[in-house]
């Protein structure tokens, strides 16, 4: 039984690394515009694709709320926030657009400087695994998928038809959150329920971040000068949010994410993996319903619930300096839980051949990432104490002896968008 999507999924894009591809004389016009919409927020970048460069970047804050704000960062000059109402996403982008085209505070002249618009979108079922120019039959399926990404992908799809209502005819990319681990196969996917579930309503797991673990991936592979078709990655995003994908040749294997973004790793607030048996123990004692205890889930467990302090590693790690044991507690059970998914993952794919830590943790918590190494002794993994000893900078971590790999390599999925939409609209 193979998934539609599943048929045509190439897994490692060919964007990766576009700035080999490209014949710049041929293109004139190169600013991508990336949006990244949430429910009431906005998150922009332009970016110059002749040398991948940010030309501005900026968030609109409180859409649809009262003290709607703008804070606009053209780079190299001074920040720029806007206070006005933003009753939808339609009238935000309104507001970005006039910001990047403020005599001021700009950096184009007019929208006809931005070439196309990539737009990062969370689910996409089982129908799409690829990045797409968007038409009507993707904005249906972002649509059919709103119970899958109840959150995220009515807010995504604002975006698009805010982006067609204020830039007619200027392409629109979507590029999937679940397109990453839409390779994975069936053993991997499936879920070991009644199947009429996953043929009823697609329950399977999906797995997110994709285009966070496909960037990360694919410059670990370039960075590393590993085999670009039979590579064994496995990448640790730790960030508020976590996750932890296995990929051959940058095509995604498995990925701790499931359904939702809750299964898996120990994350800030969320719990990951955990026997479904607690929800029912739990709702029965507390007499609260099921909706509830996926709250508790979702928003005040993880780290947070732990620990008791906070959902922030930076708190948590100061706490434990200061002798807090329910911090340690977190901190020990957090980094055992990706040491055990590092395991898998390496039985999974018979071997590693690169670790790759990124998103806020992984790239800046020089502790976190020692002790997680310290248990992969048995793999050959040697860290390099002086090389690891840097936060955000793309870098190999492990020592010329260890027998894997393991690198720092920061993540950026604004530009993974932009590269996704370069190629599918140059
Ligand atoms: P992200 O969701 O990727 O933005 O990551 C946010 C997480 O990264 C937060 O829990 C931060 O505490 C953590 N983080 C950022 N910088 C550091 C640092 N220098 N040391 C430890 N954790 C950090």
């Amino acid at each position: 039984m193979v998934a539609e999507a599943d048929k045509n999924c190439s897994g490692y894009s060919d964007s990766v690394g576009t700035d080999t591809e490209l014949k710049l004389g041929d293109y004139i016009i190169m600013k991508i515009l990336v949006i990244n919409c949430g429910s009431s927020s906005l998150k922009y970048q332009l970016i110059d694709m002749n040398d991948e460069s940010v030309v501005a970047k900026g968030l609109c804050e409180r859409i649809g709320i009262e003290g709607s704000v703008l804070t606009h960062q053209p780079t190299g000059k001074d920040k720029y926030v806007i206070e006005q109402p933003m009753p939808d996403h339609k009238v935000a982008i309104g507001l970005v657009l006039d910001a990047l085209q403020d005599p001021e505070h700009g950096v184009v002249k007019s929208t006809d400087e931005i070439s196309a618009v990539g737009h990062r979108v969370l689910h996409a079922g089982t129908k799409y695994c690829e990045s797409i120019v968007v038409d009507e039959d993707v904005k249906k399926v972002v649509r059919e998928c709103f119970d899958l990404g109840p959150l995220h992908n009515p807010a995504n799809l604002m975006g698009i038809e805010a982006c067609e209502a204020v830039m007619p005819g200027k392409k629109n990319v979507a590029v999937w959150d679940t397109g990453f681990g839409m390779s994975m196969p069936e053993k991997a996917y499936l879920y070991a329920i009644p199947y009429e579930y996953f043929e009823k309503y697609e329950i399977r797991r999906y797995g997110f971040h994709g285009t966070s673990h496909m960037f990360v991936s694919g410059e670990a592979i370039k960075f590393g000068g590993l085999d670009p078709q039979n590579a064994k990655v496995i990448v640790c995003h730790l960030g508020n949010g976590a996750s932890i994908s296995a990929s051959i040749g940058g095509k995604c294997v498995d990925t701790s994410m499931g359904l939702t973004p809750l299964e898996g790793l120990i994350m800030g607030t969320r719990s990951g993996d955990i026997d479904p048996a607690v929800c029912q123990f739990i709702c029965n004692k507390e007499g609260i319903d099921i909706n509830e205890m996926l709250n508790i889930l979702n928003k005040k467990s993880g780290v947070l619930g732990i620990s008791g302090v906070s959902s922030d590693f930076r708190d948590i790690e100061a706490a434990r300096a200061a002798g807090n044991e329910r911090a340690q507690a977190a901190l020990d059970a957090f980094i055992y839980r990706v040491v055990k998914y590092i395991g898998a993952y390496t039985a999974a794919m018979n071997g590693v051949d690169a670790i790759a830590f990124t998103a806020g943790v992984g790239e800046n918590d020089i502790k976190t990432r020692k002790a997680i190494c310290e248990y992969l002794g048995y793999l050959g993994v040697k860290i390099d104490d002086e090389a690891n000893n840097i936060r955000g900078e793309r870098r190999v971590i492990s020592s010329a002896d260890s027998k894997v790999k393991v690198m720092l390599i920061p993540t950026n999925e604004e530009l993974a968008i932009a590269r996704e939409t370069l190629r599918l609209t140059k």
